[in-house]
């Protein structure tokens, strides 16, 4: 096998040979499951899968899992972490990709965010709003924002609380260069998904009454996905049944 010190300098570069062709078909496999358990979920909820938009959460993976994603099909991808984001949407920048920002984010990360994210679906205070506002029209881009809510204030992982997203809600949607897009959550670790996902969807029909533009809802991840769009979820972040499971984050 011809591995060039070029070829493999390059983040974005499909390997050669055996190992891309093997690593492109557990992807589609993975991308064939995942997908069939969300028509399921959609037909088992009287939806049409139309409506439930796949997004790949890429963390800790190679760019080059995201081009052979890109080769099968999808446009949405999500990370995490900007150290790690931002590399790997430069490498991939030739691609019709769409980038998701989902993980909590130092403002002083917003800048750098806002030159590769479409949409960041953790915007959970004030400060942010701001500070997105700011390097978005700077940048003169427009980035979709999804409010990130708490469903489970004993846990530190984000998002706001639901009696401050009316706030934040009118703040995003006054802001230059900021877009109003919806609500995301994540659901609290160890209990039923159901309560929370539940009172995700009364939010986001709140949110949809004062922003009928505000239409996204953002929930569920692979283990949980079924759950969400029985919900009323429009996006499932799914990370591990596509990819496999994570190693340890080394970078
Ligand atoms: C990692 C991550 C996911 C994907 O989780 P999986 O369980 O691997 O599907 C979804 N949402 C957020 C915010 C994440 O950080």
């Amino acid at each position: 096998m011809t591995d060039t010190p070029a070829a493999s300098a390059d983040p974005a570069s499909v390997p050669s040979g055996g190992a891309a062709a093997e690593r492109r078909a557990e992807l589609a496999a993975n991308l064939a499951d995942v997908r069939a358990r969300i028509a399921a979920a959609c037909a088992a909820a009287g939806r049409d899968p139309g409506e439930v938009t796949l997004v790949a959460v890429t963390k800790t993976f190679p760019a080059s899992d995201v081009r052979l994603l890109a080769g099968l099909g999808l446009t949405e991808v999500a990370e995490n972490r900007d150290q790690e984001a931002a590399p790997k949407a430069e490498a991939t920048r030739d691609l019709p990709l769409t980038w998701h920002f989902v993980g909590q984010l130092q403002t002083n990360k917003a800048r750098s965010v806002a030159r590769y994210a479409d949409v960041v679906q953790s915007v959970d205070r004030s400060r942010l709003v701001t500070a997105l506002a700011g390097a978005a029209a700077r940048q003169e881009r427009t980035l979709r924002c999804l409010i990130q809510v708490s469903l489970d204030e004993r846990e530190g992982r984000g998002g706001a609380e639901p009696r401050d997203v009316p706030r934040l809600a009118e703040e995003i949607a006054a802001a230059d260069g900021l877009e109003l897009g919806g609500v995301m959550a994540v659901a609290p670790l160890g209990a039923d998904p159901g309560p929370a996902f539940t009172r995700l969807a009364g939010i986001a029909a709140d949110l949809r009454a004062a922003h009928p533009a505000a239409t996204t809802v953002s929930a569920g991840m692979s283990g949980d996905l079924e759950q969400a769009i029985e919900c009323g979820a429009t996006h499932v972040r799914v990370g591990t049944a596509l990819l496999g499971g994570r190693r340890a984050i080394v970078r």
